[in-house]
C-alpha cells in the first residue's frame, strides 16, 4: 500500500516547525528519522496533508556534557548513542540498550526523540530514561518546559507533549561513583521488539542495593517502575530470601497484557527472570 498524498516542508528552525504545526494543526505530522512514521503512512494508519521534516535542525542533534547531565538532542540517531564515548562513560545503560533496538539499518535512521515522542511501550529508550530519572526538554509556542520522565509517559503512544509541541532533547544525570546499570530484554529474534525488557540502575556498596530503579518495557501501556520489588530489594543486605520476596512482589504488582505470541503469565515469568539477572549483574 502507498501513503495518501501530502505536502512536504523541511523546517529551517524550531520556530519554523512550531509555526507550521500551529498553522496546520492535526493535518501536519513531524518527520524525524521516519522509521515509524513512514510505515504508518504507507499503511494509511495516518493520513496527514503535510509532513514537517525537522531533520535539518542541527542544534537538536548531538550529545553534550552540560553540568551534571548528559544532554542528547532529539534528532540524535540511535546509532550515535550506541557508539558515543560520552554515553559509554556517563550513561552506560543507554549504550547497553542501543543494540537491542531493531536492526542496524533502522538504528542508522531512527532518532531518540522520535522514539520518546512516539512512546511505544515496547521501546527501549522510554524505559531507560525512566530508570535514569531523565528529563524531557519540550519546545512550544510558549517557550521551553521540562518534564520528568516519570511524568512524561501517559499511556499507550501517549505523552505529556501537547498539540503543537516538539521534543527538543532528553537529559540524563551523569553516572555517579558506585552507580551500576543493567539492561536486558527477551525477544523472539534479536532485533524484534522485546516481549519483556528491563532497564535498571542502582548504587551498590558491596552488600546492599541503594536508590534502585527497575523500569520494565513491554509489560504494560507505558514503561513501568516496579516499586514494590525495588523497596524489598534495597531494604537490607542482599540475600536469597530478599530476592525471593522481591520476586513475589514483582509478580503481584505487574499486570501485563497478553500479546499475539505470549500470555500474561509468560510475560510475568520473563519479567521475574530479567529482574533476577539484573540483580546479579548489579551486585557482582
Ligand atoms: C522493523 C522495525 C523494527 C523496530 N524495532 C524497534 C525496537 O526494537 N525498539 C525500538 O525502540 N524501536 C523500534 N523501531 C522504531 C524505531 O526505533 C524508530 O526509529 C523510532 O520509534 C522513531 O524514531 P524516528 O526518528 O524514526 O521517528 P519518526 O518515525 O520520524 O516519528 C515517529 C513519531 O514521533 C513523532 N516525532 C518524531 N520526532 C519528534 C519530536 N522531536 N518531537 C515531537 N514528535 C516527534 C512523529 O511525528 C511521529 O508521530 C522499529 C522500527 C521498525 C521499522
Amino acid at each position: 500500500m502507498k501513503s495518501s498524498a501530502f505536502d512536504y516542508v523541511r523546517a529551517e528552525s524550531p520556530q519554523h516547525a512550531l509555526a507550521l504545526l500551529a498553522q496546520h494543526g492535526d493535518d501536519a505530522r513531524i518527520l524525524a528519522g521516519g522509521q515509524t512514521l513512514l510505515a504508518s503512512l504507507n499503511l494509511r494508519l495516518s493520513q496527514p496533508t503535510l509532513l514537517v521534516d525537522i531533520g535539518g535542525l542541527a542544534d537538536w542533534r548531538g550529545i553534550t556534557l552540560q553540568g551534571s547531565v548528559l544532554r542528547i538532542g532529539a534528532l540524535t540517531r540511535h546509532v550515535e548513542i550506541e557508539e558515543s564515548p560520552l554515553v559509554a562513560l556517563h550513561a552506560p545503560l543507554l549504550a547497553q540498550a542501543a543494540p537491542h533496538i531493531a536492526h542496524r539499518a533502522i538504528r542508522n535512521m531512527g532518532t531518540v526523540g522520535g522514539s520518546l515522542a512516539y512512546a511505544d511501550p515496547a521501546a527501549e529508550w522510554p524505559a531507560c530514561v525512566l530508570a535514569l530519572d531523565g528529563t524531557l526538554v519540550i519546545h512550544g509556542a510558549a517557550g521551553e518546559r521540562r518534564v520528568a520522565a516519570a511524568d512524561f509517559f501517559h499511556g499507550l503512544y501517549s505523552t505529556a507533549l501537547q498539540e503543537g509541541e516538539l521534543l527538543a532533547a532528553v537529559e540524563v544525570p551523569l553516572l555517579q561513583p558506585g552507580e551500576r546499570h543493567a539492561f536486558d530484554e527477551l525477544s523472539r529474534r534479536h532485533g524484534d521488539y522485546a516481549v519483556a525488557g528491563l532497564a535498571a540502575r542502582t548504587r551498590w556498596d558491596g552488600r546492599t542495593l541503594h536508590d534502585l530503579r527497575l523500569a520494565f518495557l513491554s509489560l504494560g501501556d507505558r514503561p513501568l517502575r516496579a516499586r514494590g520489588a525495588e523497596a524489598l530489594l534495597q531494604a537490607g543486605p542482599l540475600d536469597e530470601a530478599r530476592i525471593a520476596a522481591a520476586d513475589a512482589a514483582l509478580r503481584a504488582e505487574l499486570q501485563p497484557f497478553a500479546d499475539l505470541t505470549h500470555s500474561a503469565a509468560a510475560k510475568t515469568q520473563m519479567a521475574a527472570t530479567l529482574m533476577r539477572r539484573a540483580v546479579r549483574t548489579l551486585s557482582t
